[in-house]
């Protein structure tokens, strides 16, 4: 080799090795961990499972109970002593679960929780859906989250939820899902004759008000009767669930997409599915949960409702029903409620939206989270110059990413999208407003908040080790 040629080598390679040492390092998880790909890949078949049964918040706080009390959990009971290594669990209001496995060392220490929601954005009923239009039979509805609602039309959909009638009891309702069920849908124009809605901007392709479903067709046996229709639809509603149209506005209804959880590429190593956004951190921060055995600080799993709708209500985390739960604790150990929050840390977990290649304007690429990069970090969200958002600390990031880094866990960071370009928030805010130590955490989504999300199976299971990691730490 020529003189030149060799010190231009060595340099190149001093100039790699310091790259090495001091560059942050974008890998696959692939590249990062070839032995658990496979390990990876096959943690998603159960997931699968745990989203089918868990179309909406109700099902999936249900669902999640089944799981808890499998794995040993007893109801929480106000006052009851707990000891260390005791699992309890609390179902608020059907809508949201706190699961705790109470830790060796006292409250006063400071707790970890990992706090996901379990709402999805979805069509609800309005309180009088039922109406006829020449002939057929359709409900109204009102959009529930950030809905695209072009997105929501001509894909076939569920029922869910549940009606509480005259007398005081209550129906479930879960139709369009097993085989053979009728499923329903929203109707759109045929391209012949869009040639008007064509030049209706995106976002209003489709209006809130036609976003009207489809449920029916047949009259009643006397079709000459008035609205037959509408009459023979609540008729067989009646025979079915028996329930009255006044029923309606004693009911919460609710309208997902008729899908099953797929797996998705010639690899099949993605999940597409509804609701992922957020029963990923749901199922990945359960299994953590339950996994955990005698932890030195008590850890607290939380699903709350309500997070796509601003986490107002008694069954969202803006609310007061999960710091009640804390408190509860404190009063049983003794332990003063304000030094455990001071001494408490929280995941946020929450998603991120991945990296799209089809729309690469929106994301600032040094800034955004790559799916197959792991668990992603979002040290802050919100919006116009960090507006209403929660700022992790340096020193909480600190202490999260040594976490993942002694465990061997990939994590990456991620801001959503471009300054400006839009924003979102989550639930960290209103932990870290009581004194608590918190940063959201969840995998890169592609298609979030629409019909059918992407996720990563290398990330989903990343998160779950991330948060076995955060549970089981020992300082
Ligand atoms: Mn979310
Ligand atoms: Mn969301």
């Amino acid at each position: 080799m020529p003189k030149e040629a060799k010190k231009e080598a060595k340099t190149a390679k001093k100039a790699e090795k310091l790259a090495g040492e001091i560059l942050a390092q974008a890998k696959h998880f692939a590249a990062e961990k070839p032995d658990e790909v496979k390990k990876a890949l096959a943690f998603c078949g159960p997931y699968k499972a745990y989203l089918d049964a868990s179309k909406t918040e109700r099902e999936c706080a249900a669902n999640t109970v089944r799981i808890l009390q499998k794995a040993g959990y007893k109801p929480f009971v106000a006052g009851k002593k707990l000891a260390a290594g005791d699992k309890v669990y609390l179902l608020h209001r059907g809508k949201a679960v706190i699961a705790a496995t109470l830790g060796k060392q006292s409250l006063e220490k400071g707790v970890r929780m990992v706090i996901s929601h379990i709402d999805s954005p979805r069509l609800d009923l309005k309180p009088a859906p039922l109406y006829e239009a020449e002939e057929l039979s359709y409900f109204k509805t009102h959009y529930y989250g950030g809905v695209r609602k072009y997105q929501w039309v001509a894909i076939p959909l569920s029922m869910h939820g549940v009606v509480v009638k005259k007398d005081g009891t209550s129906v479930e309702i879960s139709l369009g899902e097993a085989e053979g069920d009728p499923v329903f849908t929203i109707t759109d124009l045929l391209p012949h004759l869009s040639a008007e809605q064509n030049k209706r901007s995106l976002a209003d392709g489709i209006r809130g008000e036609e976003l009207n479903i489809l449920v029916g067709a047949l009259p009643f046996e006397e079709p000459e009767a008035k609205e037959a229709v509408k009459l023979e639809t609540m008729r067989l509603l009646h025979e079915k669930y028996g329930i009255a149209e006044r029923d309606f506005a004693r009911a919460e209804i609710e309208f997902v997409p008729a899908m099953k959880a797929a797996d998705v590429g010639f690899d099949g190593s993605m999940v597409g599915a509804y609701g992922q956004d957020d029963r990923v951190c749901a199922y990945t921060s359960l299994m953590a949960e339950t996994e955990t055995k005698s932890p030195e600080f008590t850890s607290v799993c939380v699903m709350v409702d309500k997070e796509e709708t601003g986490s107002d209500g008694n069954t969202g985390l803006a609310g007061d029903f999960f710091f009640h739960f804390l408190q509860e604790l404190c009063e049983q150990q003794k332990a003063n409620y304000r030094t455990m929050l001071a001494a408490s840390v929280c995941l946020s977990a929450d998603v991120n939206a991945a990296y799209d290649p089809t729309f690469p304007d929106v994301y600032e690429k040094r800034n955004t989270c790559f799916m197959n990069h792991g668990a992603v970090l979002t040290k802050y969200t919100g919006a116009r110059g960090k507006g209403s958002t929660s700022d992790a600390s340096a020193e909480f990031m600190g202490y999260v990413t040594r976490l993942f880094d002694d465990a061997g866990v990939p994590w990456q960071i991620g801001e959503l999208g471009k300054v400006d370009a839009g924003g979102g928030g989550t639930i960290a805010k209103f932990v870290a407003n009581k004194n608590v130590e918190v940063v959201d955490i969840g995998v890169p989504v592609l298609s979030m908040h629409s019909p059918f999300e992407i996720t990563s199976k290398l990330d989903v299971y990343t998160l779950y080790q991330g948060f076995k990691a955060f549970v089981a730490a020992k300082e």
